[in-house]
C-alpha cells in the first residue's frame, strides 16, 4: 500500500510549485491503489491563517484532485506531540537544556570568531545539576555524536550527512510548542505515510527528521525531493513571472486539466509526449522518473496546452 500527502503550510495562496508537489503524491497513490491525504502544517500562529486554508482548499477543489479522509489540522495535535515530548525525555533521548538566548548569541559569536561552525555545543546533554532559575528550559533531543546519517532519495541519489552537522536540535521551544521537524516527522509516521515526494528546500531537514523517526522507533518511509520550478533568470518562481497563485490560473480562464498537464511536465516526462490526460498520467507517472535539476517555467507551454483541451 502507498500512502502519501500533500502539507501546505497556509501562509498564503496554494502556490503552483505546491500544487505540482501535490499532483505528484497523488498520482503516485492513485496510480498504485494507496492513499492520498492532505495535513495543514498551521502550528506557527503568526504566520497561518484561517483565510490561508481556505484558499489553499477551494484551490485544491478547483483542480479536482481528491484526498482521502478529513485533512488533518496540526494545530489540533498538541497534545499528541507533546505526549511525545515527554516519553522521550522520559527515555533519556531528550532534555531539556536551560542555556538562555544570549548565552548562545554568545557562543556564537565566539564559534564564528574562530571560524568554526556556530552550533549548541551539547552543555545540558549529561546535566544533573540544580537548573538555573529563572530560564524556561527548551527540549532538545539527543543527535547522533559520531557516524553519519544516510538515506536514499528516489530523485537525488544517496544523502549522506556527517553526525557532527546536525546539533542536538530544539524539540519543544520554552513555551512548550513543538517544533517543524519534530511534529512533521510524527504525522508522517502517525499518518502511515510510506512515500514523502516534497520540494528539495526541505532535503535538509530530513536528516533531523529522521533522528526522530528513530528516535521515536517509527519506520521511515521513502524520500523524493523535487527540484523547485524556476522562474525568468533562474530566479525562484514568483508572482512577477505571471502568476503563481493557482486561483490567479482560474481567473485567467484556464482549464484545471491544462494547468496540471502542465505541471506534471514540469521535471517529469515520458518520452517526448507533451499532452497527458488524467488516465495517462496514472498509467505513467513514477517518481523516481522525475528530473534532478530544476525545471523552468514556460508560460506560451501553458498556453498552447490549455488550447488543445
Ligand atoms: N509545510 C511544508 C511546506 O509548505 C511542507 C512540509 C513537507 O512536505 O514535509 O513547505
Amino acid at each position: 500500500m502507498v500512502v502519501t500527502r500533500f502539507a501546505p503550510s497556509p501562509t498564503g495562496f496554494l502556490h503552483i510549485g505546491g500544487l505540482r508537489t501535490a499532483l505528484f503524491n497523488y498520482l503516485w497513490a492513485r496510480r498504485n491503489g494507496g492513499e492520498f491525504k492532505l495535513r495543514i502544517e498551521d502550528t506557527d500562529q503568526s504566520r497561518n491563517s484561517a483565510e490561508a486554508t481556505k484558499a489553499i482548499l477551494e484551490a485544491f477543489d478547483w483542480v479536482g484532485l481528491y484526498y482521502d479522509g478529513e485533512p488533518v489540522y496540526q494545530s489540533d495535535r498538541f497534545d499528541l506531540y507533546k505526549s511525545y515530548i515527554l516519553k522521550l525525555l522520559d527515555e533519556g533521548k531528550a532534555y531539556y537544556c536551560y542555556m538562555s538566548k544570549e548565552e548562545l548569541d554568545k557562543l556564537r559569536e565566539e564559534q564564528m570568531a574562530k571560524k568554526e561552525r556556530p552550533r549548541y555545543d551539547g552543555r545540558y546533554r549529561d546535566f544533573t545539576g540544580t537548573p538555573p532559575k529563572g530560564v524556561e528550559p527548551v527540549v532538545r533531543i539527543k543527535a547522533p555524536l559520531e557516524g553519519e546519517i544516510v538515506f536514499e532519495d528516489g530523485i537525488k541519489g544517496t544523502i549522506t550527512i556527517k553526525a557532527d552537522e546536525v546539533d542536538d536540535f530544539i524539540i519543544a521551544r520554552s513555551d512548550g510548542t513543538p517544533t517543524y521537524n519534530f511534529v512533521v516527522a510524527i504525522d508522517d509516521a502517525l499518518m502511515g505515510m510510506t512515500d514523502v515526494i516534497r520540494g528539495d528546500d526541505h532535503l535538509y531537514n530530513t536528516p533531523k527528521q529522521i533522528i526522530v523517526y528513530e528516535a521515536l522507533g517509527f519506520e521511515l518511509p521513502r524520500f523524493y525531493h523535487v527540484p523547485m520550478i524556476l522562474g525568468e533568470g533562474g530566479k525562484k518562481l514568483s508572482k512577477r513571472d505571471g502568476a503563481a497563485d493557482v486561483m490567479d490560473y482560474k481567473r485567467a480562464g484556464y482549464l484545471p486539466e491544462a494547468l496540471l498537464n502542465f505541471l506534471v511536465r514540469l521535471g517529469w516526462s515520458h518520452g517526448d509526449q507533451e499532452i497527458f490526460s488524467m488516465e495517462e498520467m496514472l498509467e505513467h507517472f513514477d517518481p523516481t522518473d522525475i528530473n534532478a535539476s530544476a525545471s523552468q517555467y514556460n508560460p506560451d507551454k501553458l498556453l498552447w496546452l490549455n488550447a488543445h483541451y
